[in-house]
C-alpha cells in the first residue's frame, strides 16, 4: 500500500508531540495518575457573552453557506479591532477568515511559495512552520537565536539569512514555545531590513493578549506604511477568548494574496463554521471581562513555575513575558545519567520524565532546540505545583 502516497504526504513528519501525547494517555488509560505540562490551549471555558452569540446566531438561521473567504461582517469586525487595538486600518478586501490561524497560515505558504523558495524561521519556532513550508514546496531556513537574546533574531541574523531565494520571514510575538516578545525596538530593527530587502514579514500575533510585562503587543505593521505593506498579519480567536475549538482565525495584508487564499479556500474548505463567525465578530467588537481574569491567572502561574524550575539544580529558564509556556534548557543535566540511560537532549529527558515520574512535558526537538523542553501553564496551580514537585523529585534522582 505504500506506493499509493505521494512523495508530499511521505515527507510530513508528524506532530512531535504526538508520541509522547500517546504514550501518556496510554497510562492514564491504565489508571497512572499523568501530570500534563503539554497543553496547548487555554483551560479556561469559552466566556458565556460568546456562547450566547453562537446561539443567537443558530437560531436566526446563521447555519448556510457564507463567502468562501468569510463574512462581510466578521471581515469589518477585524479591521474595527486592528484600528481600535493597533492604529492599523485595513479594509475588507484585505482580509481573510480562515478554519483557524493554523488554516490561515497553510493556505498563505501555498498562494506565496514557489519550488525553493525560501522562509526564514527563527527557532525555536513553532512545530507547524517548517512542515507548512515543506507542503507548499518551499524551503524552510531555520537560524537558531540565542537564549543571551532573549531567543529574538537580531538585525543582523536577518539579513545573514537571506538569499536570492528568500520569499518570507515568519516572526511569532509573543512566542510558542519560548514566551519571548520583541519590543518595538527589535521590531523596528528587523522592519529596516525586511524593507530594503523587500522580505514579506509573517506575523503570527496569536498571542497578542497574553503578555505580562513591558509595553505590551506591537505589530511590525504598525512601524510605517513601508513594512506595513510587507507584512501579512495571522491571528485568531483561540487563544485570546478561550475558543479553540471553534477554529476561526483571520490573515490581513496584501489584497492580491488575500484573493488568491479565498479562491484556494474556495476549492477546500469552503467558509469557516458560519455561526462561529458570528460569535467571533462579537468577542472581537465587545471583548469579555474574562480575557483580563485570565491573563492575571497566567501571570500568577507563570511567575511561580519560572520559580520553581530555576531552583532545580541542571534547569533554567528565562522569564517569558507572553504566551503561556515556559521554555526549560537542560543543559544542565546533558550527559549525567538515570537508571542506566544518558541523558543527551530533551527527548531522553521526557520519555524517562514521563516513565519515571509520570510527567508529561514536549520536548524541544519539534522546535528546532533539542536542549530545551516546553512546559506549558494552561493547566490548574495545584497541577502545576504537583507536577513541578514530580520534576524536582525525578532531577534529583539524576547523577
Ligand atoms: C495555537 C497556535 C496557532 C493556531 O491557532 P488556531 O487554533 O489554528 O487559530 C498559530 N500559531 C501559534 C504559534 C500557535 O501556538
Amino acid at each position: 500500500m505504500k506506493n499509493l502516497l505521494s512523495a508530499r504526504a511521505k515527507a510530513i513528519h508528524p506532530s512531535p508531540t504526538l508520541a509522547i501525547d500517546a504514550k501518556a494517555k496510554e497510562m492514564a488509560a491504565n489508571g497512572i495518575n499523568v501530570i500534563g505540562f503539554g497543553a496547548g490551549e487555554p483551560d479556561f471555558d469559552t466566556p458565556e457573552a460568546i456562547k450566547a452569540a453562537a446561539c443567537r446566531a443558530i437560531e436566526n438561521g446563521q447555519t448556510k453557506y457564507t463567502p468562501a473567504s468569510g463574512t462581510m461582517d466578521l471581515k469589518k469586525a477585524v479591521c474595527a479591532k486592528l484600528l481600535r487595538d493597533q492604529g492599523l486600518a485595513y479594509e475588507p478586501k484585505n482580509v481573510v477568515i480562515g478554519c483557524g490561524a493554523k488554516h490561515v497560515l497553510y493556505n498563505l505558504f501555498q498562494v506565496i511559495c514557489n519550488e525553493g523558495d525560501e522562509v526564514i524561521l527563527p527557532a525555536p519556532y513553532w512545530v507547524s512552520y517548517s512542515e507548512q513550508v515543506g507542503l507548499a514546496g518551499g524551503k524552510p531556513v531555520v537560524v537558531q537565536t540565542r537564549e543571551a537574546d532573549g531567543f529574538k533574531l537580531t538585525p543582523a541574523e536577518f539579513r545573514a539569512a537571506i538569499t536570492p531565494r528568500t520569499k518570507a520571514i515568519v516572526l511569532n510575538s509573543p512566542s510558542n514555545p519560548t514566551g519571548a516578545v520583541y519590543t518595538r525596538q527589535e521590531l523596528q530593527g528587523l522592519a529596516e531590513v525586511a524593507v530594503e530587502k523587500g522580505i514579506l514579514v509573517v506575523s503570527d500575533e496569536i498571542y497578542e493578549e497574553l503578555i505580562y510585562e513591558g509595553e505590551g503587543h506591537v505589530s511590525i505593521a504598525q512601524l510605517g506604511p513601508e513594512i506595513k505593506e510587507l507584512t501579512f498579519i495571522v491571528n485568531g480567536v483561540s487563544k485570546t477568548f478561550a475558543m479553540t475549538g471553534w477554529r476561526i482565525g483571520y490573515g490581513v495584508g496584501d489584497p492580491a494574496i488575500i484573493k488568491a487564499m479565498g479562491d484556494l479556500q474556495s476549492h477546500s474548505t469552503s467558509n469557516p463554521t458560519t455561526f462561529c463567525q458570528s460569535a467571533s465578530a462579537e468577542a472581537l467588537r465587545n471583548p469579555p471581562a474574562e480575557v483580563k481574569e485570565m491573563v492575571a491567572e497566567f501571570r500568577r502561574r507563570r511567575d511561580y513555575m519560572v520559580d520553581r524550575i530555576n531552583a532545580i539544580p541542571g534547569l533554567h529558564c528565562l522569564k517569558p513575558a507572553g504566551a503561556f509556556y515556559v521554555f526549560v534548557g537542560l543543559h544542565g543535566l546533558i550527559g549525567r545519567q538515570l537508571k542506566g540511560r544518558t541523558i543527551t537532549d530533551g527527548d531522553v529527558f521526557a520519555e524517562l520524565l514521563l516513565e519515571q515520574a509520570n510527567v508529561a512535558v514536549v520536548p524541544g526537538s519539534g522546535f528546532g532546540t533539542p536542549e530545551y523542553f516546553r512546559l506549558s501553564y494552561a493547566t490548574s496551580m495545584e497541577r502545576i505545583k504537583a507536577g513541578l514537585d514530580r520534576i524536582e523529585e525525578f532531577v534529583r534522582q539524576i547523577n
